[in-house]
This record gives C-alpha cells, structure tokens and sequence, in this order.
C-alpha cells in the first residue's frame, strides 16, 4: 500500500512543472504560445488553404527557430492533438519517473527487507 501512495505523490510531484510546461506552450484555445522543442516564442504561419473571396481557411504554424510545426489552424479554431500529444507525453514521462523513484525506495527500504 505505502509503494502505491509513494507513486501516486510522486507521480502528481511530478505534474506539477509539466502543467506549467504545457501552458507556456498553449493557449486557452489550443493555440500555440511557444515551441514545445525548443522554447522559441516566434512561429511562421503557412497557408494550407485559401480562398481569394473568403481568405484562409486553414494554415500551419512552425516554429521560427527549429521549425517544428506547432499546431494547426482550420476554420476559426487550433487543432487540440497538438496539446493533446504534449500532455500524453508528460504524463507517461512523469509516471514512468515516479515508478523508478518508486522501485528505487523499494531497493533502500530496510524495513522491506526485514520483513
Ligand atoms: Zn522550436
């Protein structure tokens, strides 16, 4: 019991800078605000479709610096994959760092052993 609430507090220990993480990268509505590779803050738009009456319909954002792309635009709203992928990736990594912290404690537990 005590090694699944060590890995429950490390795992939630370990959410914390990747929430953060994940708000310097998006906006409210899924726009990108920085790159989640390199940091950069500037992107370069590209158009994917147009319309020379109506305008853009759809575009694609990279990063101005390591080219990344960063998130999609398409009539009026930002693709939420993106933010969606990012999160999947911080929580995997975040509990894969809380079960060996976890497996870690197990090693040095001497009342483990004891037992
Ligand atoms: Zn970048």
């Amino acid at each position: 019991m005590i090694y699944v609430t060590l890995f429950w507090l490390l795992f939630n220990l370990a959410l914390i800078p990747a929430s953060y993480r994940l708000r310097a990268c998006f906006a409210e509505d899924d726009a990108p605000r920085s790159c989640p590779t390199c940091g950069c803050c500037e992107r370069v738009d590209k158009v994917r479709d147009s319309d020379p009456a109506w305008g853009v319909y759809e575009s694609e954002a990279f990063c101005a610096n390591c080219r990344t792309s960063v998130g999609y635009w398409a009539h009026g709203y930002w693709d939420p994959s993106y933010r969606d992928d990012l999160r999947r990736e911080y929580l995997a990594a975040a509990a894969l760092l809380a079960l060996c912290l976890t497996a870690a404690y197990g090693l040095f537990d001497v009342t483990a052993m004891a037992a």
